[in-house]
């Protein structure tokens, strides 16, 4: 079988099926990832949503025994709102990340995938392969710099020539031995400004992320946020975007390839209010197509109310005051009580002090006392 004949049809026919970019990696061992990820580990950097053992995520042998290549595919996401509705005194709003505009990306990339898999199928006899997207053992980054999609930038992106960094990545293992891509020469050079500009410092030298203080992480949890990254999320509700914003490979990049990735303006901006009244069957409706909404609606709500503390927005207190004295989940209560105190009226500080004597749990009590903290700085 002539490898390189098949492989030139597989890039085709990826074309034809809407994947912007190919590249073929080898099944060798990532050992520079391998060691990142040991200090990653020992630096207590990891996020927690990392599937998989070091050995698997380096060794894609392991997962797969009969592997000989690795396709990595790229489709650029668009960058740009059309018609953004304005978050305004009265009426503000939240910020879902460009990654999650759209529709779930990983079940596109995943059918992308198949497809291209059944087309190799009907080409080749006992072909095997095992895909994946972002929630698979092996880095998608890792692999995508491998096979030539971009180079790995300081932002802990890969940046493609043609698209920046504002790509979704996956890939498949497969047991063909393709023959490999050279990875892409470039690289940020002497430019810092997304480790400048990241507001809690998490891009540490040479391309590593502190998950623990990335703001996309954060997002993320579902716990009380930490004091002191509530200032630096402001608004935003799920994913953060300003390492990539700045980045200068990526101006004037805004691909509108995919239709079913395109931004609907009131989902990727809401109305941060309504969001704290929302049923789990309203949630679902509305942004459970997002990838945006994996995590549930707690996180969304608690970041939602750390806007609205951002804000510093008045006329949302009657709505925290109803969430701080009835919402079942602690982390919402006690949240609610600190952006009250956080928006600092007279109101609101007797609102703390009634709802503390309600009550009981501790944790929420603590937030309720940082919330009536804010009275000293207001008297
Ligand atoms: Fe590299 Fe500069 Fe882009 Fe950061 S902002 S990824 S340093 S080019």
């Amino acid at each position: 079988m002539a490898y390189e004949t098949l492989k030139e049809e597989v890039i085709n026919y990826g074309k034809q099926i809407g994947i912007d970019k190919i590249g073929f990696a080898s099944v060798d061992e990532f050992t520079e990832l391998k060691s990142r990820l040991k200090l990653q580990q020992e630096s207590g950097f990891k996020s927690g949503f990392e599937k998989g053992t070091i050995e698997e995520r380096t060794e894609p042998t392991r997962l797969m025994p009969e592997a000989q290549s690795i396709i990595a595919i790229a489709l650029a996401y668009p960058t740009k709102l059309k018609d953004a509705p304005k978050s305004v005194k009265g009426d503000r709003r939240g910020n879902f990340c460009r990654a999650s505009w759209g529709k779930d990306y990983h079940h596109l990339l995943r059918d992308k995938l198949e497809k291209l898999g059944e087309f190799i199928k009907h080409k080749v006899n006992g072909f095997t392969y095992k895909p994946m997207v972002d929630t698979g053992e092996l880095s998608d980054r890792a692999v995508a710099e491998r096979a030539g999609i971009g180079f790995s930038g300081k932002n802990c992106a890969i940046i493609t020539p043609e698209f920046g960094s504002y790509v979704y990545l996956g890939e498949m293992i497969t047991n063909i031995p393709f023959p490999p891509d050279s990875p892409v020469d470039d690289g940020c050079g002497e430019c810092t400004k997304c480790i400048d500009s990241c507001p809690t410092g998490a891009l540490v030298e040479g391309g590593r992320l502190n998950a623990q203080k990335c703001i996309a992480f954060l997002t993320q949890t579902k716990g009380f946020l930490p004091d002191e990254y509530r200032e630096k999320i402001g608004n935003q509700l799920y994913g953060f975007d300003t390492c990539q914003v700045v980045c200068p490979k990526n101006k004037g990049k805004d691909f509108h390839h995919h239709p079913e990735m395109e931004p609907e303006p009131e989902l990727v901006k809401p109305r941060l209010v309504p969001l704290l009244s929302m049923s789990n069957r309203e949630f679902k409706e509305k942004f459970g197509d997002m990838a945006g909404s994996w995590r549930g609606k707690k996180p969304i709500q608690r970041n939602a109310i750390i806007g609205l503390a951002h804000y510093k927005e008045v006329s949302a207190i009657g709505e925290l005051v109803r969430v701080m004295n009835e919402d079942p989940r602690p982390v919402i209560r006690g949240t609610a009580a600190w952006a009250i105190g956080k928006i600092s009226t007279k109101d609101g500080f007797e609102e703390i002090k009634k709802a503390m004597v309600k009550e009981s749990d501790p944790e929420v009590l603590v937030e309720m006392e940082k919330g009536l903290a804010f009275q000293s700085i207001h008297v």
